[in-house]
């Protein structure tokens, strides 16, 4: 099983081959499409959902995680990190896709969005997993940067939005009118969705949701409570006392489901399903576009979540 390394070898070597080329001529690789105009990339889903309604018509955003594709997790290969150092502007968040981090605080020359600077980050909450650590020690591992699931609010993804838009009219300052008329009709739709999640999900029966991972405290400002079976990444996997707890305040709860997601593996939320004979919901983080995606985009998706919290909680 052995495997050479040579592919990631003459990965890193055509690097640094292409590192004066992009700095002489700037689109060795035609990555971004067009040739002239400016090159965007977006480190993930809802971040190129923004970009491309912002600046989609005059622009090729260059997406780094796939359809299809766990983004917590992403590896970049050496075309993805090409991109990133090729780019005009790089809208990313810090603390949400190391990879991602790394290659922009080594390759980046052009302009840098990071949303994590732009919206204020919810505290992480204890992940489980970390009973009986003191202090000191979970403080060692924990990420300083906050939950990143930021963009479930679409408050806060719009304010992401502003910031890119002003990034992106610094770059393109000939077509700033149309970036910013774009990002008054994408605020105007965040703020409907925003106001159907509030009437939505008032007077439900239930207010506690379980889910397979810790994505979804963004939308507890709409009065629910979200519990995980795993921690803020889904491959963190639960400990047996947590896995207690949840049943005991699932049994005094009276919550009939657990929602797994589309990307990640519900297997830990179907067994707890099972095991407590509770019906199993999907809930999407939105953090990429499934493989199969069609028709499907970031209202879209938030919008079938309203339905089946609404659905689960009894909301009317
Ligand atoms: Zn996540």
């Amino acid at each position: 099983m052995k495997k050479s390394p040579a592919p990631r070898l003459r990965a890193v070597a055509a690097l640094a081959l292409l590192a004066p080329l992009l700095a002489a001529c700037g689109d060795p690789l035609g990555g971004g499409g067009t040739g002239t105009g400016p090159r965007v990339v977006a480190s993930f889903y809802p971040l190129e959902y923004v970009a491309e309604r912002v600046a989609g018509e005059h622009v090729e955003v260059e997406q780094l995680t796939a359809p299809g594709v766990e983004s917590h997790d992403l590896e970049l290969n050496v075309e993805k990190t090409a991109a990133i150092a090729g780019a005009d502007l790089t809208f990313y968040l810090r603390g949400y896709q190391p990879a991602v981090d790394e290659a922009v605080e080594q390759n980046a020359s052009g302009s840098v969005v990071d949303a994590a600077e732009v919206v204020s980050l919810h505290a992480a909450e204890e992940e489980p997993g970390h009973e009986g650590e003191s202090a000191e020690e979970h403080a060692a591992h924990e990420g300083e940067a906050g939950d990143p699931h930021f963009w479930l609010d679409p408050v806060l993804l719009g304010e992401a939005a502003t910031a890119f838009t002003e990034q992106m009219a610094e770059v393109d300052p000939d077509h700033a009118a149309d970036y910013r008329a774009n990002l008054a009709d994408l605020r105007a739709d965040l703020e409907q969705l925003d106001a159907d999640y509030r009437e939505g999900l008032t007077g439900c029966e239930l207010d506690t949701v379980v889910v397979s991972h810790d994505a979804f405290g963004y939308l507890e400002k709409y009065g629910l409570t979200f519990e995980a079976v795993a921690g803020l990444s889904p491959d963190v996997e639960p400990s047996p006392a947590h896995l207690a707890e949840l049943e005991d305040l699932i049994r005094e709860t009276g919550v009939t489901t657990v929602f797994s997601e589309t990307l990640a593996s519900p297997a830990m939320a179907r067994t707890l399903a099972s095991d407590l004979d509770l019906e199993t919901g999907v809930l999407d983080p939105v953090e990429g576009l499934p493989a199969d995606s069609g028709q499907e985009d970031y209202l879209s998706l938030m919008r079938a979540n309203l339905r089946a919290l609404q659905q689960a909680n009894g909301c009317r």
